[in-house]
């Protein structure tokens, strides 16, 4: 019996277009990241050498003599119980009210939240007012549900601002510390986007996983709490979706985030979860939970924010000296990036990032922050991931890298 002897194999169905029009931008900064012959100012990771690698063992060893097959079974889609009550006390002591675990839903880092949220909120065509620029992983976890997008104005007096939240399916922000900018947004500009948003009748998903990484000062009230405060009693029934993680505290390879809203939010995103995961890793959210309990991760971040406070100086000093004549920043008060705004139109970053591949040296173009892709005069430089020394080799790179470019 021939089998389909020498005819042409029927095509087969193409991949679904919104991977045509999405983008694989991220996956190219974890490689430029693996590449020994490049300093990497591109990823948003963590510095790998002060991972606690022991303290995470010991806590695996007690996670599992605790909780046993438990730790090893699917477990809940909502997470494991302990965990949520641990969170929900987290944020209770900071919120000023009282959130209970039906308020939290535990998901396979923040980046899940975000594709839960995708998932379960937006139909094609829906409005998102996104604080500009937007990071990166909320465009692309959000891509295939194909919204539009309006800046978010944080001064509430752009044109059409209240009439784009009536229609808005949800306002995302990243008041501390944002990806790209590292802004810490005031607390009186917090306070009126909450205003304005109770009275749009719209969501707020408010994504705060650099509120550890407070490197001068405090970050102040977020805005989950800033509605507790207003409302202290009761089930709480307010606007904002908070996101978290421990990617920024103790280390992304554990991948537990949580989710903070209303009940009612709350078992949506876990009905979209179950479809996705069915439920997070169990191990690692007991792990998580020792790590917590033991006040293991309160000792820890003081330890990390001194080293990335060093590392922001560095890259700082270093920026002052070989780049302040073709760019402008602020001295960001925590979190993991610099902003680096060209002064002259002559500077398109995308063009720029090719000639800084030759110098060996990567960043992230600003146009990736974009989801029209048309913001092409900033950079973001990452300074957590390298030392010091690294981190000033990679400015004098990117210092050649604008002169190639210049002179090209
Ligand atoms: N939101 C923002 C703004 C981020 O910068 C990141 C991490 N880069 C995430 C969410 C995702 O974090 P996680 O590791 O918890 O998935």
């Amino acid at each position: 019996m021939a089998i389909s002897g020498g005819q042409k194999p029927a095509q087969r169905p193409a991949r679904a277009q919104w991977l045509d029009s999405g983008n694989s931008i991220t996956q190219q900064f974890m490689a430029i990241g693996g590449r020994a012959d490049i300093v990497s100012l591109a990823g948003g990771l963590p510095a790998a050498e002060l991972y606690p690698v022991e303290a995470i063992a010991r806590a695996s060893e007690r996670a599992l003599a605790r909780w046993g097959s438990v730790a090893l079974e699917y477990g809940s889609v909502e997470g494991l119980p302990a965990l949520r009550a641990a969170i929900a006390e987290r944020i209770s002591a900071s919120a000023g009210r009282r959130f209970g675990p039906e308020n939290v839903l535990l998901t396979t880092g923040a980046m899940q939240g975000l594709d839960l949220l995708g998932k379960a909120l937006i139909d094609p065509g829906d409005l998102i007012v996104n604080q500009f620029p937007t990071y990166l992983g909320a465009l692309d976890a959000w891509r295939p549900r194909q919204p539009r997008y309006e800046r978010l104005d944080w001064s509430g007096e752009g044109p059409g601002f209240e009439a784009g939240l009536r229609q808005a399916k949800f306002v995302y922000a990243v008041p501390n510390y944002s990806n790209p900018t590292g802004v810490l947004v005031s607390q009186a500009r917090r306070a009126a986007l909450l205003d304005k948003v109770l009275e749009a009748g719209t969501w707020l998903v408010e994504d705060d996983p650099y509120l550890p990484l407070q490197l001068d000062g405090a970050a102040g009230p977020s805005i989950l709490a800033l509605h507790g405060e207003r409302h202290p009693t009761g089930a709480y029934d307010g606007p904002v979706i908070y996101l978290g993680t421990l990617s920024k505290s103790l280390v992304p390879g554990l991948r537990v985030g949580w989710v903070v809203a209303e009940a009612g939010m709350i078992a949506t995103l876990a009905l979209a979860k179950q479809s996705t995961d069915i439920s997070s890793s169990m191990f690692t959210q007991a792990v998580a939970l020792e790590l917590i309990e033991s006040g293991f991760e309160a000792e820890h971040i003081p330890r990390i924010v001194a080293a990335y406070r060093e590392r922001r100086d560095a890259l700082c000093a270093a920026a002052a000296q070989h780049l302040s004549e073709w760019f402008s920043w602020e001295v960001p008060p925590g979190g993991m990036f610099v902003w680096m705004r060209a002064k002259s139109a002559e500077i398109d970053t995308n063009a720029l990032y090719a000639c800084a591949l030759e110098e060996k040296v990567a960043f992230v173009p600003s146009s990736v922050f974009d989801p029209d892709g048309r913001l092409t005069d900033a950079m973001r430089v990452n300074f957590t991931r390298s030392s010091p020394e690294v981190i000033t080799e990679g400015v004098r790179r990117l210092e050649r890298a604008v002169q190639r470019y210049l002179a090209s």
